[in-house]
């Protein structure tokens, strides 16, 4: 399906063999305590994970994006908080790597590549996330800092992280209104407040806030890359790379949930029978098996796009709506295969059903993927 070389394959398996030792034998109790896991999390900084897409001289290992999703997935097969755990972090190193001076590299991304510091985006805002021109955080010019005010909401992993990505208005009367946007990289300080964690369906033990911004200052070269008015560009080649790691998550939400029902109806009988055997039954495994595959390729195929420096928003796009609508229903199949089991809190089954609509919504919405899908299909002609 993908070529990795051996030492990635290593990578993989060394993160596959975490999952299953460390991560599946304490996930239940994590979740349903809303624990945040900062065992786990400490765990994956020193495996590297969090530096995967840094390369030296910042990082150690920076890995093909095959094998970042592939980490990814497996996490997520894991638990699909852990996955979120490194998802807006890697957006962050990505916008950074290819957009950030000089300076801005040297000051972050070694300590990103071990996890030290740990970054997140912040883009939505309680007026809407689909709509990002519509944006109302501004940052203003005064005696040489930026002074920011607004809210954002939404924000992953805003209290772990000390970097934050901030996309806000540096020129509101721009037209068009991207070119008034720019990205800025702020750390924590007066006025700056994460001022509420929000209750959530799923995705538990790390946190999604609010964030607030009064008068918020920050040194005038805290603009990534140095030039304003580059933000909405900016963020959108990086929301490439975001959206091959939710569709990641997603995979690995439905390897999760796949692997528990194949075992499952081979272990549970009726009439006199293992459950696969029942037509029914066996035809909703097959579609789960068939989905997950299909799924996996179009990550694999949008991996690959992003590698070869191609402009990737359909492909991601198109991985992150289908691999996303796959763990839906793939989640649902799961509950169907285990009967009541499955809408137990003492089986894994009913998490990645609560799991699984986060990855329909986050990283734009999947018709937000399709108005994007279509847009490029016109405009490359077709397919
Ligand atoms: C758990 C969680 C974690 C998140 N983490 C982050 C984060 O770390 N950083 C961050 O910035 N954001 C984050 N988000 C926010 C997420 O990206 C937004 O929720 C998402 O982009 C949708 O924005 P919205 O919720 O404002 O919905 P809206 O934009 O209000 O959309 C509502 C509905 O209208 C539809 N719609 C809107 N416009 C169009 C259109 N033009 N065409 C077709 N349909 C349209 C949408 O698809 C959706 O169905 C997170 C969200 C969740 C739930």
């Amino acid at each position: 399906m993908h070529s990795l070389d051996s030492d990635e394959n290593e990578i993989v398996k060394l993160v596959r063999d975490f999952v299953d030792h460390e991560v599946r034998p304490v996930v239940q109790e994590l979740e349903h305590n809303n624990t945040y896991p900062e065992k786990l999390i400490d765990q994956m900084k020193d495996m590297g994970i969090f530096g995967l897409a840094i390369p030296e001289p910042y990082g150690h290992v920076k890995v093909s994006t095959a094998c970042y999703a592939l980490v990814t997935h497996e996490l997520a097969r894991g638990w699909m908080s852990l996955a979120g755990s490194m998802g807006g972090h890697t957006v962050v190193s990505k916008l950074l790597l290819t957009y950030g001076t000089d300076e801005q590299k040297e000051k972050y991304l070694p300590r990103m590549a071990t996890g030290e510091l740990r970054a997140t985006m912040a883009l939505t805002e309680p007026g809407g996330g689909s709509d990002l021109q519509a944006m109302t955080t501004r940052a203003h010019v005064d005696g040489g800092e930026y002074v920011i005010n607004g809210s954002k909401t939404w924000i992953t992993n805003a209290r772990t992280s000390g970097l934050v990505a901030l996309l806000c208005k540096t020129d509101p009367k721009a037209k068009p209104q991207h070119r008034g946007i720019s990205i800025l990289l702020v750390e924590k300080g007066p006025g700056f407040t994460v001022s509420r964690d929000l209750p959530k369906l799923g995705y538990k033990g790390v946190e999604s806030c609010e964030l607030s911004f009064v008068d918020f200052r920050v040194p005038s070269d805290a603009v990534l890359g140095g030039v304003e008015g580059q933000g909405f560009s900016q963020m959108m080649r990086g929301l490439e790379i975001g959206r091959i790691q939710v569709a990641a998550r997603a995979t690995g939400v439905a390897q999760a949930a796949f692997d528990d029902s194949l075992r499952y109806a081979q272990e549970r009988e009726s009439f006199g029978k293992p459950i696969w055997r029942h037509q029914a039954v066996g035809i909703i495994l097959a579609n789960m098996a068939t989905k997950l595959m299909a799924a996996k390729n179009l990550l694999m195929h949008a991996a690959e796009t992003f590698d070869s420096g191609a402009r990737a928003d359909m492909e991601a796009g198109m991985a992150k709506l289908f691999c996303s609508e796959t763990a839906m229903e793939v989640a649902l199949d799961a509950i169907r295969v285990h009967g009541g089991y499955g809408y137990s809190t003492e089986f894994d089954v009913e998490r990645y059903f609560r799991d699984a609509p986060l990855m329909i919504v986050g990283e734009g919405t999947n018709e937000i993927q399709r108005n994007v899908i279509v847009q490029q299909l016109v405009s490359r002609g077709g397919l």
